[in-house]
């Protein structure tokens, strides 16, 4: 029903300047072209695309199309993972994205597996669980589908079953020795690629052990180049990661000639809330945070079993914006204008809001608190969960300014998409009772400045694969930094 025909009218402003394709109806997917225009107010800072990425997108979605589900050519290479052969069967080849845990964690792996695809030619395929990227995201790729096929056309078995043990793992094949590197640092298939395995898993999770990390080494990623499939499992954003592969660095900096707009570009390229997820983000804007001179976005996570409000996180909340005078000052009752402004406030509870809502409510600025859910505890494989978490990302991501947790990777997606740096209050897991005292202090500073609108890349890989070991990565190259909110993470600014 929604074959209708590509719009014609698009302007510069719906397409993202060329971020998107035309190809696409307006009908099946509000949001795509719709987008941009929840973003206007920031155009005056608004980051363009290179060309150059433009043209890499471009033969990118030529490539889904021509080697997707349904073509001859992904055909020929199921078969050919079937048959347990190593060789490849045409000259397409595959990345299949596995990502798990919550929305954020999935998002930035997904984003992470497409970056690394287009890097290295391969058509991306994401895995979903129970309908979890089609009951959000629309396409992104035109005449094609991204959705792994399912079932018997798929010859894996259970992808979220793998993990660090399975044989199948770089690591592994590696200290199996079904992988050698030689004295020029050459990776190859010991038995001279007679007997290499049909596919190569990627176990890019936090905990991952050395050798999978040699992931992150140019010889290990010429060794990947032949494979014809490839599953990479992952949580995190690994893009900080991919910036310090010294054979992507060329081609990763024509792309993103401003190397902290990765994920923003990323993520405005390729996710695409679904209608029905779509409405409720623009019903909720135009009744609640619409016509206000500025939208303060606060985004609160507490890492906890169990949804017991803490004080001194509102603390911590309040003191952040007072500090650095995101709100009115509220000195006494005599307020006399009301500041044009207007606050969304999200959180798994409602307790927060509420106490913002007594203090920054009654009138005292324009558009009034708000909060569009508060669903108790994060739910597993529950899709209207996830829906509510998916439009709350992107109304965060249509505010002027940002107060976020740190670690969350809920907050930083909603800052990439928005392209807003955020202030960041540092967070620590609550564990125990005594996390959970009255006495416990908030931290000084409550919050810090975002150096740049990047995400975090919790558990990247310490090991230099040229000087063979460890160092400082937050000082090899000087545009990927130790993260403000996790001091072992990375991130591009
Ligand atoms: P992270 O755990 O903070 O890094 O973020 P994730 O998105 O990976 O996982 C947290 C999950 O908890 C989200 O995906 C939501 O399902 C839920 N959640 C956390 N905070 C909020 C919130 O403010 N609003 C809503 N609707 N859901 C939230």
């Amino acid at each position: 029903s929604y074959q209708d025909a590509p719009p014609s009218d698009l302007t510069a402003d719906q397409l993202l300047d060329g971020l998107l394709t035309a190809e696409f109806s307006k009908r099946s997917c509000r949001s795509r072209y719709e987008f941009a225009s929840y973003h206007e107010k920031k155009k005056n800072t608004s980051h363009k695309p290179s060309p150059y990425l433009l043209g890499k997108l471009r033969r990118h979605e030529a490539l889904q199309k021509r080697c997707g589900p349904g073509t001859a050519p992904y055909r020929a290479a199921v078969w050919q993972l079937k048959s347990g052969k190593g060789a490849a069967a045409t000259d397409c080849r595959y990345l299949v994205s596995i990502s798990y845990r919550g929305l954020g964690n999935r998002m930035l792996a997904t984003a992470s597996a497409f970056l690394y695809a287009v890097l290295t030619d391969r058509v991306l395929l994401v895995h979903q669980y129970k309908h979890d990227v089609s009951a959000l995201f629309c396409e992104p790729f035109p005449g094609t589908t991204w959705l792994l096929p399912s079932g018997w056309s798929f010859p894996l078995g259970h992808l979220r079953d793998y993990g660090i043990g399975s044989k199948e793992s770089l690591g592994n094949m590696l200290k199996a020795n079904v992988i050698s590197v030689g004295g020029d640092g050459n990776a190859s298939w010991s038995d001279g690629g007679d007997h290499r395995p049909p596919f190569v898993y990627l176990h890019l999770e936090g905990g991952y052990d050395f050798h999978d990390k040699l992931f992150y080494c140019d010889e290990h990623q010429r060794l990947l180049h032949g494979a014809p499939w490839l599953l990479m499992k992952t949580d995190s954003y690994l893009v900080p990661g991919l910036f310090l592969v010294p054979s992507f660095q060329d081609e990763l900096g024509k792309m993103f000639p401003e190397k902290d707009m990765a994920f923003y570009h990323l993520g405005r390229y390729l996710f695409h809330p679904v209608n029905d997820v779509w409405r409720a983000v623009t019903s909720y804007y135009r009744t609640n945070l619409a016509g206000v001179g500025q939208r303060v976005g606060i985004q609160i996570r507490v890492f906890q079993k169990k949804p017991t409000p803490l004080q001194y996180i509102l603390d911590q909340v309040l003191s952040c914006v007072r500090r650095e005078k995101l709100l009115p000052e509220i000195t006494s009752s005599s307020m006399i204008n009301a500041s044009d402004q207007v606050i969304l406030v999200t959180s798994l509870s409602a307790w927060y809001y509420e106490r913002i809502r007594e203090e920054y409510g009654g009138g005292r600025i324009t558009g009034g608190v708000h909060q569009p859910s508060h669903e108790g505890r994060q739910k597993w494989g529950d899709t209207s969960h996830d829906r509510r978490a998916l439009s709350e990302m992107y109304l965060l991501s249509t505010c002027d300014m940002l107060v976020t947790t740190g670690f969350s990777t809920f907050g930083y997606v909603a800052q990439g998409l928005g392209g807003i740096r955020p202030w960041i209050m540092p967070s620590t897991p609550i564990w125990s009772e005594s996390d959970m005292a009255e006495t416990k202090e908030v931290p000084e500073p409550p919050c810090v400045r975002a150096m740049s609108v990047e995400p975090c890349f919790h558990s990247p890989s310490y090991y230099d694969c040229t000087a063979r070991r460890d160092v400082d990565v937050g000082k090899v190259v000087p545009y990927v930094r130790h993260c403000e909110d996790v001091s072992w993470g990375i991130k591009i600014a």
